[in-house]
């Protein structure tokens, strides 16, 4: 690893939670470490034979993106099963097989998996700091639960965008810490917002809350808004993160998920437009917080959730050595990391099959695809809804797109509130058959403040007639309750 000359990661004692201070790792795990000599016998952990596991071979089939480079594809292209058995290792076949994937490991995941993780995370983000290390997690979500266990005590505030993914809210809650909503614009965060809840931050109006130190950022196609940041409003933040010693909890579910411009035309063309190679990706990709730390303030999640699959349960995190350690000493004692058919699969699938430049191809596929998502939603937008009422950014990035819809309008918006009349509407859509998301049910500063009516709807979820379809019944309940029936 390019690590020479790069500084080492600032010290986060001051920040880690005394249930983290109090986690001294796992006695029974450490001890694993002297099974790295062969002739050791070992009758200390309770790893059952291989012999009894009752899963002999696994087969996967991949489906092929449009422009395959699958390492042992045969001269067609044609994809070949992958093939897993119980002695692959011991026949010579690979350096990982079943009966190490089904046993128990460490909670960071198999050595072999790890690996790849480590060099995709180099080639990517490149880290500017030396000790930083990744650990694999059962995902964003399970990873936000552990890193808010890490550096929080119940009665902290974390502060997050206005509108924020409502799972982490409810992630922290109850654990005692409340969110702090940062005004945002069309990038997301915004700088000056976000300095002055520091520097005007009073114990006494936040219900005795310490300053924030925890910032959590989904800096690429926001859920629910589907902002992006800048490469600039990403470096305006992490000063205002050194200047106040923040922590940045990353989670960039979406990072690889950043679209072609809107386009207004029928044809798709996104793959003519957009990047076609991993080089050409890597380099129209907004760099992410980890790629600009270099002090090692930055947590960063990523996860396989929507780039292969969720119910695949495997994600990692990237962050200074301390916090991988204090990371895996919790994972050790609750998850034990991602199951071993899960990493077993994506190492065929990454590794063995389609290699570094293979998979960033599969993103390069799965970019211009949502990309051609989006447009044809935005175009639907435009021919369903009223415009006098709703208005809309297209998504840059993600797979949400966010509705306004101006209130004031409403025939009753003198004796309703907006949250009044944000139900209505989402009632009235789903009798007609679409269901959308609420506004307010991400609001960081909870629903009953709300004086804004927003929705948030995917093109991720629908076949391309069915968005139409839920489109034109969103635009329909619209109608209804502004009395605009044309
Ligand atoms: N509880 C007990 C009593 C055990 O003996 C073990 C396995 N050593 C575990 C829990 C761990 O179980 P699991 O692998 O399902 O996390
Ligand atoms: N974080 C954000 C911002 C998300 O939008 C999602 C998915 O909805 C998640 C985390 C969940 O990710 P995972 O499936 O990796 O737990």
């Amino acid at each position: 690893r390019r690590q020479q000359g790069k500084p080492i990661a600032r010290e986060w004692n001051h920040y880690l939670s005394s249930e983290s201070m109090s986690r001294t790792g796992s006695t029974l795990k450490s001890a694993f470490k002297h099974l790295k000599n062969p002739s050791v016998i070992s009758l200390g952990g309770g790893l059952p034979l291989s012999d009894y596991f009752p899963f002999e071979s696994l087969s996967l089939t991949i489906s092929s993106p449009e422009k395959p480079n699958p390492k042992n594809s045969d001269s067609n292209g044609a994809n070949s099963p992958l093939h897993a058995s119980k002695c692959d290792i011991s026949q010579g076949r690979s350096i990982y097989d079943l009966s190490v994937a089904l046993n128990y490991s460490q909670g960071s995941g198999s050595a072999q998996f790890l690996r790849w993780i480590t060099e995709h995370t180099e080639i990517v983000h490149d880290p500017p700091y030396a000790d930083w290390q990744c650990t694999m997690t059962v995902g964003n979500t399970s990873a936000l639960d552990m890193a808010l266990r890490m550096f929080t005590q119940p009665g902290d505030c974390v502060l997050s965008d206005e509108y924020t993914f409502a799972t982490a809210m409810e992630t922290a809650k109850p654990m005692g810490v409340k969110f702090e909503g940062v005004k945002m614009d069309k990038e997301g965060m915004r700088p000056d917002s976000l300095c002055q809840i520091l520097e005007g931050w009073d114990r006494n109006v936040h219900g005795g809350s310490r300053k924030p130190f925890l910032l959590y950022a989904i800096p690429t196609g926001q859920n629910p808004t589907g902002a992006t940041q800048s490469l600039e409003r990403r470096r305006d933040i992490y000063r205002i993160a050194q200047e106040h010693d923040l922590i940045i909890l990353e989670d960039d579910p979406y990072y690889f998920l950043q679209m072609n411009p809107f386009s207004a035309a029928e044809t798709r063309d996104s793959t003519r437009l957009g990047p076609q190679t991993p080089a050409e990706l890597l380099k129209v990709l907004v760099p992410s917080y980890l790629s600009i730390d270099t002090d090692g303030r930055v947590v960063r999640m990523d996860s396989f959730s929507k780039v292969v699959s969720p119910g695949i349960r495997l994600g990692w995190l990237t962050a200074p050595q301390q916090v991988i350690e204090q990371y895996k000493n919790h994972t050790d004692v609750s998850t034990q990391g991602p199951g071993g058919l899960s990493q077993l699969a994506l190492f065929k699938l990454l590794d063995e099959h389609w290699g570094h430049a293979g998979y960033l191809e599969w993103l390069t596929h799965i970019r211009n695809e949502y990309t051609d998502r989006r447009d044809f939603m935005i175009r639907a937008c435009e021919r369903y809804l009223p415009s006098v009422i709703t208005s809309w950014e297209p998504a840059q990035a993600g797979m949400f797109q966010w509705l306004a819809v101006d209130w004031t309008k409403h025939p009753d918006a003198n004796i309703k509130s907006a949250l009044q009349i944000e139900e209505e509407i989402w009632l009235k859509a789903i009798s007609n058959g679409a269901l959308v998301a609420c506004g307010s049910w991400f609001s960081a500063t909870g629903d009953s403040t709300c004086n804004e009516v927003f929705y948030r709807t995917t093109f991720a979820a629908a076949s391309l007639d069915q968005i139409e379809e839920a489109v034109m019944r969103f635009g329909e309940a619209l109608k209804t309750c502004f009395h605009l029936l044309d």
